[in-house]
């Protein structure tokens, strides 16, 4: 229950947009509000685009969770091609003035103690000092990429040359090695104006009062150890994670219900569930593949669907939703022929209940954190598609070091994966189902799928003990020392 008792103490909270930045946020703000007792008013930056989903999300909260919308910035200026890092950076930075004027409103009427951000969301830190407010940084991935963050300075003293030329792997402490292309996305141009932007935004994470991060210690032992070894000299890091949706942010509509009625009706592990999160995208070419590969494997599967785009792999990130119809895309004839087979959605399913249904068997992923912990969460392997952001990065840390996802060959592009689906998704999914008899006793332990566990804590443990049967390691240690920064 809710504790109502007066006064409380406020947290804002400024999530920069995508909803890989808000969830883990939403998931935070309803800890503070229902273990710590704190009230939390969200200041929301966007540029106009619909925010469909997110809307949704913060209106179904609780009303100790304001949400302010700020009044949209204007792109108007900036270049057809702008990377989408910049245009993040940009929503938030350009929304300076107004948080300041909303902000000073909150202060003055109740007492804040903390401001979080995400990882693009340093503009805020001089808003929270004016009014001597500590601000925090809840990092939406792993213990490695922070790691990343702390040394991309360095690398950009140390090397000239784009990064997919270093001659080693980088070696991050703690981590298992990544290859040059493999780090983030907006580094890999550094003519681009989005590699100044995120250089100084990792200059910025040192600024930080803390830096709460939505990975756990069982996890990514090593980079954990030494990110917050105390002669690092870098800000107190907590791992906080994992943060993920523990119900339903969508509104029970006919499509939702629909797909998961669909799927209850499947065999255990049977469907291989395809999703490349809120703003992943694929080629036309690409989507063709899939779909081919999907119907000559005739394996179960439920695909949800966005509009192809040749040119950027994250076209949906702003907005979610997919510009046309993407069935207008699909071969001619797909749905028909894998009819009963294959469930398709368009642009946007319930994730988090499918990926706690006993008959979701496997996951094709593009490797989003928060579709990843939600997998790791309910036990189901991933087969890592990469597109965008960090999540190369994590497909590294996923298929090399934990060994709980299958990657696709590297076709040494950083404009996401080739053409490959056709073969090996039929292989990976046969693979895949190998996993069967752990996965049962990891659904034992999934979450409650009832609505109203909304705000129920994730329980630790269990997601520990998931996580030693999935990692096949003997004892883990339950450690979980989360908003302790506070
Ligand atoms: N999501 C969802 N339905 C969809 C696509 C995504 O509920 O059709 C949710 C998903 O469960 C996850 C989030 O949106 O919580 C996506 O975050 P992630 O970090 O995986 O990727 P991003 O969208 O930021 O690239």
């Amino acid at each position: 229950m809710e504790n109502t008792q007066e006064p409380r103490l406020q947290v804002a909270m400024v999530p920069t947009p995508g909803m890989g930045h808000l969830i883990p946020l939403v998931e935070l703000a309803k800890r503070l509000v229902h273990h710590h007792n704190f009230a939390v008013t969200f200041y929301v930056p966007s540029d106009g685009s619909s925010m469909k989903p997110q809307k949704q999300l913060l209106q179904s909260l609780p009303n100790s969770i304001s949400t302010i919308f700020l009044p949209p910035v204007s792109f108007d200026d900036l270049p057809e091609d702008v990377k989408i890092e910049t245009r993040i950076a940009l929503s938030l930075t350009r929304s300076i003035p107004n948080l300041r004027d909303s902000f000073k409103v909150l202060t003055e009427s109740t007492r804040v103690v903390a401001m979080v951000v995400d990882l693009f969301g340093m503009d805020a830190f001089s808003v929270a000092r004016e009014f001597g407010i500590e601000p925090y940084i809840l990092f939406p991935s792993t213990a490695m990429v922070l790691s990343l963050v702390f040394h991309i300075p360095k690398l950009d003293e140390m090397f000239a040359d784009e990064y997919r030329y270093l001659p080693e792997p980088v070696k991050l402490p703690g981590c298992v090695p990544v290859q040059g292309i493999d780090l983030i996305d907006p580094i890999q141009d550094r003519k681009n104006i989005a590699y100044q932007a995120v250089l100084s935004l990792c200059k910025g994470h040192r600024l930080a009062a803390g830096i709460m991060v939505n990975s756990f210690m069982d996890l990514e032992p090593d980079a954990f150890k030494a990110l917050m070894d105390p002669t690092s000299n870098l800000p107190p890091i907590c791992p906080v994670g994992p943060l993920v949706q523990t119900g339903s942010v969508h509104q029970v509509n006919n499509d939702n219900s629909k797909c998961l009625k669909w799927l209850d009706e499947q065999p255990s592990g049977s469907v291989l569930y395809v999703c490349f999160g809120s703003g992943g995208t694929l080629s036309q070419d690409q989507v063709n593949e899939l779909a081919i590969g999907l119907e000559m494997s005739r394996q179960r599967f439920l695909w949800v669907v966005k509009s192809p785009h040749d040119k950027a792999t994250n076209a949906t990130y702003f907005g979610v939703d997919s510009i046309g119809d993407p069935f207008d895309f699909l071969p001619n004839g797909f749905l028909e022929r894998t009819k009963g087979v294959g469930l398709v959605v368009p642009s946007w399913a319930p994730q988090a209940q499918i990926l706690s249904r006993g008959s979701t068997g496997g996951f094709v992923t593009h490797c989003g954190w928060n579709s990843t912990l939600e997998s790791i969460v309910h036990g189901v392997p991933l087969i890592a598609w990469p597109l965008y952001a960090e999540q190369r990065m994590n497909a590294v840390l996923l298929a090399d070091d934990l060994k709980v996802a299958l990657r696709e060959p590297r076709s040494g592009s950083s404009q996401g994966t080739e053409l490959w689906v056709r073969e090996p998704i039929v292989l990976d999914f046969i693979v895949f189902q190998a996993y069967e008899e752990a996965l049962g006793v990891l659904r034992k332990l999934s979450l409650s799928e009832d609505q109203n566990s909304t705000f129920e804590i994730l329980s630790k443990t269990e997601c520990v003990k998931s996580m030693a049967i999935i990692l096949q390691r003997g004892s883990v240690e339950t450690r979980f020392d989360a908003l302790t920064i506070f």
